[in-house]
């Protein structure tokens, strides 16, 4: 059935222009939404920490029951997604075509702004509820990153950040580390004295060329697509003195994440040290990876609220990051919850209506749902 409302609320998000670092008019807008619902709003300090003009918003309702509940999605969107005019045709939201349609994530911002009206809206106790809507998640979730956790109760999180239809919850994404190798070799004239050179580039291509990479096992990727070498004068006379590898290496296994890192400091060593030459290798975690079992609260909650509905439940895992990657090393249970949009990041771009509605009222389900298990205060 259509809803207005969020159809409505839909159009003036996604018409609001936002960016990764310039997410400040639509938290603007949805501050003075969340106050009228009864929330504390505050803004966090996370945007400067990024060169950012806008920080992520945590929003706190107190409740009547003894239990927290987290809801999230994110503000900002991939370039572009400025000027955006939706067309709607059979059912299904597009942009016109020039930009992105925004659906990733203003969908999900919807959706649980629905959520919160009608479950706020009927009287009925609820327990504590605290809306995250992060800032940056698209530069590598860098919002829910640096924010700082420890005013969040809720042991359970619900993200509405996820492609498909309702009723479909992404409970695994793979972990990701980005590696860095610099080389430094030893200059020497290419013609007179070559033998008196330590050649970066020579060490740079024995390293890649004996690299494990690419699909490493079932669950387990690398990719270094960023090569580079050169002296410093740009000359072709002169033994290369300086090279760098970048990449990144991805797992749904914490350990063979990990153990993938680790191989790749001992390659990049031994090589380098097999030419003599000097190396600095830099290993970073972007974020940890995470599966919850169908067994989990969150997902047997998930499952419950979909039958309620008469919605089909489903689990799916993705191949990339989301800040639920975040919140579950952090302790929190948290899994991800679609609302109806596909090709997101491209111009096509498209939002299924039923699906965004239905997601609405999950929402509410999820709410209601977690609310029956727990006691007055
Ligand atoms: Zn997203």
């Amino acid at each position: 059935m259509r809803n207005e409302t969020m159809y409505n609320e839909f159009l003036e998000l996604v018409q609001t222009d936002s960016a990764s670092g310039k997410e400040d008019l639509i938290a603007e807008k949805l501050t003075k939404k969340l106050e009228e619902l009864g929330f504390t709003v505050t803004m966090d300090d996370a945007g400067p920490k990024y060169g950012g003009v806008c920080g992520n918003l945590i929003a706190i309702r107190e409740g009547e029951l003894d239990g927290a509940l987290m809801l999230s999605s994110h503000m900002d969107r991939v370039p572009n997604g400025f000027g955006i005019k939706p067309v709607e045709k059979d059912g299904i939201l597009y942009s016109d075509g020039t930009t992105i349609l925004a659906a990733d994530d203003i969908s999900g911002v919807c959706a649980i702004l629905e959520g919160l009206r009608r479950t706020i809206g009927s009287g009925k106790p609820l327990p504590r509820l605290e809306v995250l809507f992060t800032i940056q998640e698209e530069l590598c979730l860098g919002g829910a990153k640096v924010m700082d956790p420890s005013g969040l109760k809720a042991k359970i999180g619900y993200i509405f950040d996820s492609p498909g239809g309702a009723g479909r919850f992404i409970n695994g994404a793979p972990g990701r580390y980005i590696l860095k190798a610099e080389i430094f070799g030893k200059p020497a004239h290419a013609g007179n004295e070559p033998e008196k050179g330590i050649d970066a580039a020579k060490t740079m291509a024995d390293i890649i060329s004996t690299l494990r990479q690419g699909r490493l096992d079932e669950i387990t990727t690398s990719n270094f697509p960023h090569l580079e070498s050169g002296t410093g004068a740009a000359n072709i006379n002169v033994v290369c003195d300086h090279a760098l590898i970048e990449g990144e290496a991805r797992s749904k296994d914490t350990k063979r994440l990990l153990d993938y890192v680790e191989y790749f400091r001992s390659h990049c060593q031994k090589v380098a040290d097999e030419h003599g030459a000097r190396i600095e290798i830099t290993t970073e975690e972007n974020f940890l990876p995470f599966l919850i079992p169908e067994t989990d609260p969150a997902l047997v909650i998930g499952k419950a609220a979909c039958e309620k509905l008469g919605l089909p439940f489903q689990t799916a895992s993705l191949g990339g990051g989301m800040d639920a990657n975040i919140h579950n090393a952090r302790g929190m249970v948290t899994v991800g919850v679609a609302s109806g949009y596909s090709k997101n990041h491209t111009t096509s771009e498209q939002l299924v209506l039923e699906d965004f509605f239905q997601s609405g009222e999950l929402c509410v389900a999820l709410i209601e749902t977690f609310a029956e298990g727990l006691k007055h205060k």
